[in-house]
């Protein structure tokens, strides 16, 4: 027996859900191989950030996710005080949305099922090789084994990622050097707001989980050296919290106790040939500041509408690298910011001093949004492609800015629901609309006018903002003469031939 699909992504966690929603929105072929019979219940991350809300927002579906979790106005640098303001932000989503990831991936996987995608649990990929056009993967399924075939694979398999290995690249970084561990525990009494402590004697995180269930993330000096395959006990969780925070707020019955550590590895490679890794599969390192899971749906996004335009036969020859090159440095930087976290939530040693000085620089409003802005993501800026004269729009995540258009008042990401290319006609100016004529198969032209009068789209006359919600061209008043000519060289670029 054979699975064969255009893509076949290989782990259902939500990153690979993710990947595979914006492939059957493009209309691809997609199956999802997951090793697990069924999904855990159990979750690591609790928190999506400003930027992974705006691009569930480009594709309509944030609602849900927003009925589910509970907004809160901050984001943290390593439990800090004062917490990073998000309420100040440039975005619709100017918060953190706490939403346990067992829920978000429930969602995810909801979404697919609705785009048709297939999922195949119980589906444990044990090799992947390139051949002649294509991918080959050996699976062991719930009846035996089975050969799969696709013509790009995606490994969205984890830390331990088998894709990785099979496809022979390197994951350098560092071992842990410290643990830390977390229980989601029965307790008698709580808040039902996240918060958390950091003195002397180490640090908590608390959160409510619902129907008494809390869950607590403990960095306690006296145990950091513990190894992650040592076994967390509800006595050592009890101890720990008595020695911080004084009270163990009277726990009863552990629903899940883990540690983990602050190994730190970035794939040395996002793509080989036909296969491409995201997620964690790509990067690991401390679960620090919540964004491992939202930089994962980050590099989905970036990857979908990319490896959907390589099926469909238009994308133009960079499309496929561009993103290793865009999503690597965004690896980079959260692997920087995540250790320096560490440094900080350490408080053995020199850590109380350094987290006195980095609470006394988080209270300066510039250095506050500077830090927001990395880890709600949504200060990430592509770099333009090589020789484009680029205009300073270009890269970065489009506006949500107010439009009124033919169709009524709309706003940019409503106009981006379908994961095409829009070309925003600010100008009326018919150059544009032939431009874009033989390409209506994945671009939306879209004439409008900019209803927020203050907002950086004021001057600008056109944009192509892509699937992702990044400006890829943009023109302005000054551009004017050129506009044609430019328009048209940047969409061969970024669209591919008609
Ligand atoms: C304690 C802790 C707290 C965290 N808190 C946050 C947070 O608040 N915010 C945040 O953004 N991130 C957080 N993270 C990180 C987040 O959990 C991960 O980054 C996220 O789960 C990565 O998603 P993924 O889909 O890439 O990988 P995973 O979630 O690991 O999913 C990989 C999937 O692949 C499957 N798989 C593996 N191998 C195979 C195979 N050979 N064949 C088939 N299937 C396979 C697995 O079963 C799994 O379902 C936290 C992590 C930890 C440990």
């Amino acid at each position: 027996m054979e699975v064969d699909a255009d893509v076949l992504v290989v782990g259902g966690g939500p990153v690979g859900l993710m990947l595979a929603c914006e492939l059957a929105l493009a209309e691809v072929r997609v199956c999802v191989l997951e090793q697990r019979a069924a999904r855990t219940e159990q979750s690591r991350a609790l928190t999506l950030h400003p930027r992974s809300l705006e691009i569930l927002d480009q594709r309509g579906i944030v609602d849900r996710f927003l009925r589910r979790g509970a907004p809160i106005p901050v984001g943290h640098f390593a439990l800090l005080e004062p917490r990073l303001d998000f309420s100040g932000l440039d975005t619709r989503h100017p918060y953190t949305l706490f939403l346990p990831q067992a829920q978000t991936e429930e969602l995810l996987e909801e979404r697919a099922r609705e785009l048709g995608v297939e999922i195949r649990r119980g589906h444990v990929v044990i090799e992947v090789a390139e051949s002649e056009g294509g991918v080959a993967l050996w699976i062991q399924g719930p009846e035996g084994r089975l050969r799969g075939r696709a013509r790009y694979v995606v490994g969205c398999d984890g830390a331990a990622s088998v894709v990785r290995r099979a496809i022979g690249v390197g994951f350098p970084g560092s071992e842990a050097t410290l643990t830390a561990f977390l229980g989601d525990v029965e307790i008698a009494e709580g808040s039902d707001r996240p918060a958390s402590r950091t003195g002397p004697h180490g640090a908590v995180l608390a959160a409510p989980l619902g129907e008494g269930v809390y869950r607590f993330v403990v960095f306690d000096p006296l145990r950091m050296h513990a190894t992650k395959s040592e076994p967390v006990t509800l006595d050592e969780l009890r101890s720990s919290l008595q020695r911080i925070l004084g009270t163990d707020f009277g726990m009863r019955r552990a629903r899940w106790l883990s540690r983990f550590g602050n190994a730190t590895r970035l794939a040395e490679r996002y793509r080989v040939g036909r296969v491409f890794l995201a997620g964690d599969a790509a990067h690991i390192h401390f679960p620090a500041g919540g964004q491992g899971l939202n930089v994962g749906l980050q590099d989905a996004m970036n990857l979908g509408w990319k490896l959907a335009a390589a099926v469909k036969g238009w994308a133009p020859p960079h499309l496929l690298d561009s993103y290793h090159d865009e999503r690597h440095p965004v690896g980079r930087a959260l692997l920087r910011n995540t250790e320096a976290q560490t440094r900080l939530i350490d408080v053995s040693g020199p850590g109380l001093s350094l987290r006195g000085v980095m609470s006394e620089l988080l209270g300066i409003d510039a250095v506050n949004r500077y830090l927001a802005g990395q880890i709600s993501a949504l200060d990430v800026v592509y770099p333009p492609a090589e020789g484009a004269a680029a205009h300073a729009l270009c890269g970065r995540r489009a506006p949500d800015r107010a439009l009124e258009a033919a169709r009524g008042a709309t706003r940019l990401y409503e106009l981006l629901h379908a994961g095409r290319y829009v070309l925003l006609d600010l100008a009326g100016d018919a150059r544009i609309e032939a431009a874009a004529g033989a390409l209506r198969d994945r671009v939306e032209l879209v004439r409008a006018t900019v209803t927020e009068p203050q907002c950086e789209l004021a001057g600008v006359d056109a944009l192509l903002v892509r699937p992702d919600g990044h400006v890829a061209w943009a023109s302005d008043a000054a551009m004017r003469a050129a506009r044609a000519d430019d328009l048209t060289e940047a969409l061969a670029r970024w669209c591919g031939r008609a």
